[in-house]
């Protein structure tokens, strides 16, 4: 099953049209797409059963983020062994670096993004997890019965204000207004014959920059969900950032960071991909 925000509308995608959930269920469930993770088993029931109706053509510039407010993101740092490497960091143990993206960042998946100024603008490829049910010490085995579905996700990084100062600050650094794209729609895990390896890449302007499988994650999706979730309570719409991979402009030499004009596709197979133009 796949889910998506249509202008701020909850819809089923089916096939390459939409339909609308709040008129098909004659009001069961809301319009709003945050609200669905509240009710996740029951929609999910709902939708497995009913007759839909054939739904209409949409444009993906319509579309916002399958789970627009969250009421937490976390987002995994050095999650795979290249890239850690690339940032110069040894493969660590325990719990890898987690942040957030503040909730104004959240944005859908075809945009203009505003590069801040004096920035060192880099991009970030990531599979997103969007949480269905409250996970609370869950182990990595019942993880996935936790997990809503998946989705691509940007994790649009300014690198100058996430490392200048005193301490990092990874949070704000990666949360200027579009810094956090994730879309185009949320697929269900098990429309995936593995939902645990899943190619990511990344192209700017045609370039491939960025290629990886899920399945090299540190950290997999399971093993996250159990170590977050031995710390806090995940909560139903929850969005988790998993890691990038290697190819990151920081880990370049020479670096290289996004200009105006710049144009970023990142997808991720079985998924589909975002879009996001960048303006000075
Ligand atoms: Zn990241």
């Amino acid at each position: 099953m796949r889910i998506a925000n249509l202008s701020g509308r909850l819809v089923l995608i089916v096939g390459d049209r939409a339909v609308d959930v709040e008129q098909s269920s004659d009001g069961r469930f809301s319009a709003e797409p945050q609200a669905v993770y509240e009710r996740w088993d029951e929609f999910r029931a709902w939708a497995a059963s009913v007759d839909l109706p054939e739904g209409a053509a949409f444009e993906a510039v319509d579309l916002g983020s399958p789970a627009p407010a969250p009421r937490q993101t976390l987002a995994v740092g050095l999650n795979y062994r290249e890239h850690a490497a690339e940032s110069g960091f040894e493969a660590l143990a325990g719990l890898p670096p987690v942040f957030t993206k503040f909730v104004t960042s959240i944005s859908g998946p075809v945009t203009e993004v505003k590069l801040p100024a004096d920035g060192h603008t880099d991009w970030e490829v990531e599979l997103v997890a969007v949480i269905g049910r409250r996970a609370e010490g869950v182990s990595e085995t019942a993880a996935w019965d936790h997990v809503a579905g998946l989705a691509v996700g940007q994790d649009i990084s300014e690198r100058v204000a996430q490392l200048t100062g005193p301490a990092p600050q990874f949070s704000l650094g990666k949360s200027f207004p579009g810094f956090a794209p994730v879309g185009p729609w949320l697929v269900t895990p098990d429309e995936f014959d593995d939902p645990d390896d899943l190619e990511l890449r990344c192209a700017i302007n045609g370039e491939e920059v960025q290629k990886g499988r899920t399945r090299d994650l540190i950290h997999s999706v399971p093993a996250l969900i159990a170590g977050l979730s031995a710390v806090l309570p995940l909560l139903p719409g929850d969005v988790i950032f998993t890691g990038t991979p290697a190819g990151v402009g920081l880990g370049r030499d020479p670096q290289r960071f996004l200009a105006p004009g710049d144009e970023l596709l990142s997808t991720v197979e079985g998924i589909g991909e975002l879009r996001q133009t960048f303006v000075a």
